[in-house]
């Protein structure tokens, strides 16, 4: 035994029944009304065929959600999503590709949509009082929109994508692509998405030369060897992009910027899954796929 031979990765009733009951806990809910009280099961005549007796329309776990319109069986959703949601450095099209047997094009759009789904739309501030949350940037890819030229001066950084994370000590990590590393850009991000009384940890960078005028500001000065005195460290977002890094190389290398913040989602999301805050890699897989439902469109107005 092993966790891929469970019976919703190879039979689709089985997945079927898997997915029922990841999306309704307290039993089927029609999309169309909302109606619970009177449905009934026509799945002899088509695998998880329902029909609301509110409303009088037929309707499965698929309806409404990203599964509705793919022709791709629910049980290799649901091998992707597993693969994608527990493997460290992500999962190239390419290898679902050839591991689920579809077109390269089908896999791409999987693992897109997956992706989409591994979203977490987070708005709450980040830290608190007593609570660390380290900022870092870092650098990906190639922007071709800007040329190498024109860059600071021994800084080869002005042509590559920006990437700007927060992670929040023993928490969340929560990543965005920005434009440039201005501190008229960076800042107002940080107000936005940090507590005011969090203790932000960052490096000797200018763009946070005056962050101690919002926070209560450490720093570290990597450019002096320095790495860290007792609290004051970034050792944590240096960890994060580590893993970030080797996966947009290694998984991921051709990435263009329009979905770039996907995989950013992508890379959070098994952070802040992870198992060190007790979340297990098919208990991973789940929250991913009920991230896919919950995009679905409740309740049509027509
Ligand atoms: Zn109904």
């Amino acid at each position: 035994m092993s966790v891929l031979t469970k019976a919703y990765f190879h039979d689709e009733a089985a997945a079927f029944a898997k997915l029922e009951e990841i999306v309704w806990p307290h039993g089927p809910s029609c999309p169309h009304c909302g109606g619970m009280e009177r449905v009934y099961d026509l799945s002899k005549t088509r695998l998880g065929l329902k029909k609301c007796g509110h409303c009088r329309k037929q309707f499965t776990v698929r309806v409404g959600t990203v599964f509705e319109s793919s022709h791709v069986p629910l049980h290799k959703w649901f091998q992707a999503v597993f693969l994608l949601a527990s493997s460290k450095k992500g999962i190239s099209a390419h290898q679902l590709h050839r591991t689920l047997e579809v077109t390269y094009k089908t896999a791409w759009f999987m693992a897109h949509r997956i992706r989409e789904a591994m979203r977490s739309g987070e708005l709450a501030p980040m830290g608190g009082n007593g609570k660390f949350v380290e900022v870092d940037e870092t650098f990906i890819g190639r922007d071709k929109t800007k040329k190498p030229k024109g860059q600071k001066k021994g800084r080869g950084y002005a042509h590559k994508f920006k990437v700007l994370t927060l992670v929040e000590r023993e928490g969340k990590a929560r990543s965005m692509v920005v434009d440039d590393l201005k501190t008229s850009t960076i800042v107002p991000i940080l107000r936005e998405n940090i507590d005011r009384e969090t203790r932000v940890m960052t490096d000797e960078a200018g763009q946070y030369a005056h962050l101690s005028r919002d926070f209560e500001h450490g720093f570290v000065s990597h450019g002096k060897g320095e790495y860290g005195r007792g609290e004051v460290h970034t050792n944590t977002i240096e960890g994060y992009f580590s893993i970030f890094k080797r996966g947009m190389k290694g998984t991921y290398q051709h990435c263009a910027e329009k979905h770039l913040h996907r995989y950013l989602a992508e890379f959070d999301f098994r952070y802040n899954n992870r198992v060190a805050l007790g979340i297990e890699d098919q208990e991973r897989a789940t929250v991913a796929l009920r991230g896919i439902v919950g995009r679905r469109l409740m309740y049509r107005d027509s």
